[in-house]
């Protein structure tokens, strides 16, 4: 019970603070660009790979794998 009052009260947050989020998700936490966003789509095993990189310093690059279906 405690665990799901916690999940959505991040939820109303979340929700709350939509713009925010959203450039937490697209700039770099470390200098603030916008990160530059690839997509590299494989239809054969059904994934998009992102890979999202800063070019404005040296944050590096954060992969993530979108699982299609
Ligand atoms: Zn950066």
């Amino acid at each position: 019970m405690k665990e799901r009052s916690v999940k959505v009260e991040n939820f109303v947050r979340y929700f709350g603070e939509i713009e925010d989020v959203k450039k937490q998700i697209e700039c770099c936490p470390k200098c603030g660009a916008k990160f530059t966003v690839t997509h590299l789509a494989d239809h054969d095993n059904l994934y998009i790979h992102e890979e999202v990189t800063c070019e404005n310093c040296t944050y590096g690059t954060e992969e993530t794998l979108h699982i299609l279906n």
